[in-house]
């Protein structure tokens, strides 16, 4: 596959006229299995070592672009028939539960027929409740948890707006399971 890659991009520099990806000069054709999408910058942890310079905005996806990606992508006949959707970077959980409960309706009704659609979330785990729960249970959403091991090492640098460490927040989910 890198070869054919290389090989495109090779002969679409030498000849600017065919500049236009056309995947039959892919054999197998690539095939779209993973999307992710950020569905806000904003955290509310503030780890030392984050990497998101925006993690204070509280900017977030409208669905209406949720929308228009799925769309995009049904477009493209390039899915393959099974497409991850990963909501990743800030806290995506700071977000309504309706937020995902109409992004997943939304892929369901756009690529429902076309491929299966599975979602993740990428998450610090602190505001994850018994709502959140039902919802991942009734949309199989797979979940990451990030966290960074003990809690001597881990409220080292994952703290909370207002310098805390964030470990027993994080415990929240073990806590659900047990009751
Ligand atoms: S939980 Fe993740 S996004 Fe939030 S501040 Fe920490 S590293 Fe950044």
């Amino acid at each position: 596959m890198i070869d054919q890659a290389l090989h495109w991009l090779k002969k679409t520099f030498t000849n600017y006229s065919s500049l236009v990806f056309d995947p039959k000069d892919f054999d197998p054709p690539p095939s779209t299995q993973l999307l992710i999408l950020q569905p806000t910058p904003f955290c509310n942890l503030d780890c030392d070592y984050c990497y998101l310079p925006n993690r204070d905005s509280h900017a977030r996806m409208p669905l209406d672009t949720v929308r228009k990606v799925a769309e995009q992508l049904k477009q493209d006949q390039l899915l393959s028939p099974m497409l991850s959707v990963v909501w990743h970077a800030g806290e995506p959980l700071v977000l309504p539960i309706q937020f995902y409960q109409s992004a997943f309706e939304t892929f369901n009704e756009v690529l429902g027929d076309i491929c299966q659609v599975f979602h993740s979330i990428q998450t610090n785990a602190t505001l994850i409740d018994a709502d959140w729960c039902e919802l991942f249970k009734n949309y199989q959403v797979r979940i990451g948890v990030s966290i960074d091991g003990p809690q001597f090492l881990h409220d080292k640098h994952r703290k909370t707006r207002q310098g805390k460490g964030s470990f027993n927040q994080v415990n929240k989910p073990r806590k659900i399971s047990q009751t």
